[in-house]
Parts: structure tokens; C-alpha cells; sequence
């Protein structure tokens, strides 16, 4: 057992996280972990973009790999945002939601409700066990709200629509 020395301060979690769910501690998988930590709701393309740099001869299949195995053991949550590829994170077992932005794809979280998740009692669970309610709020966001307001702006014929409120 080698024994590294960690830089003071930004200890990793990880390791101990992945012993205690049973996954062997390998350099590919706390990278992996901790690129999805600085890229929340990342694609699989730039999850292998991000850790590439960190770990050797890295590919894509592994990469798929690893984050299955994390699904699995409750470590990283997979979203599939509409029109989206399958992301990942590592924010779990919170039960929090997303909004998605139906211009430019930004995806910002949204708890569930402060020390409750009440989504995961539906009216009628016929039968089921619940772990998860996927909520996903479509909107447009902040950004892409002036861009559309820009351009309506930019299309209005001054003569007809003199804004008189500015
Ligand atoms: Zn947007
Ligand atoms: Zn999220
Ligand atoms: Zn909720």
C-alpha cells in the first residue's frame, strides 16, 4: 500500500467514497469524479475532454463504463434532458430538479423543496417503490430571454411602434 501525500486542503473524497460502495480506488475513476464535480450536468464527450489530461490512454468506452458503475452504486446521477444526450452529475440522493432552457440548452438545478422531497409521493404510486421524481421545468433562460427581446426590438418598425414608455 503506498501511502501519497495529498496537497493540504483539497483532499479528495472520492477514494473514500468509492471503497465505501464497494468500488476499487483507481486514478481513472476519481478523475473522472472529480472532472464531473467542476462539470456539472456534463455530456460523456466532455466528461472524456476534461479527465483526458489527467489520466492516460483514456477512452471514450471507458469512460462510458466508469459512469455506469457509478450510476449503479449511487455515486453520479444520470439526467437525459429533452433533445439531450444523456448527462451526468454528482449531485444525488437530493432529489432536486432541473430547468432546462429550450434555446440554448442551459441546464441550472432547482431543489425539490428545503428538507423535503414531496414529488416522490405521487397521489397514487400503484405499487411502485419511488427513489426518484424526474422533474424537468422547459423554459427559456436569462440569456436567451434579452437575445429574443433584442431581436424583436431589432424587428419593430420604429414608426409604427415608437416605444413611448422610453
Ligand atoms: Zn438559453
Ligand atoms: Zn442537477
Ligand atoms: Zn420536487
Amino acid at each position: 500500500m503506498t501511502m501519497l501525500a495529498e496537497p493540504v486542503g483539497v483532499e479528495s473524497a472520492w477514494p473514500e467514497r468509492l471503497r465505501a460502495v464497494g468500488l476499487r480506488v483507481t486514478p481513472r475513476r476519481v478523475a473522472l469524479l472529480e472532472a464531473l464535480d467542476a462539470h456539472p450536468h456534463a455530456l460523456v464527450d466532455e466528461l472524456h475532454a476534461a479527465a483526458a489530461g489527467a489520466v492516460d490512454h483514456l477512452t471514450k468506452q471507458s469512460v462510458y463504463i466508469s459512469l455506469n458503475d457509478f450510476v449503479v452504486h449511487g455515486l453520479v446521477r444520470r439526467i437525459e434532458p429533452p433533445g439531450s444526450a444523456a448527462r451526468y452529475e454528482t449531485r444525488t440522493a437530493d432529489n432536486h430538479h432541473h430547468l432546462v432552457c429550450e434555446g440554448c440548452g442551459a441546464i441550472a438545478d432547482v431543489d425539490c423543496a428545503v428538507g423535503a422531497a414531496p414529488c416522490l409521493t405521487p397521489a397514487d404510486d400503484a405499487g411502485f417503490v419511488v427513489h426518484t421524481a424526474d422533474v424537468t421545468y422547459l423554459g427559456l433562460c436569462s440569456k436567451c430571454q434579452s437575445a429574443q427581446r433584442m431581436a424583436a426590438d431589432n424587428s419593430t418598425n420604429p414608426t409604427t411602434n415608437p416605444h413611448p414608455e422610453n
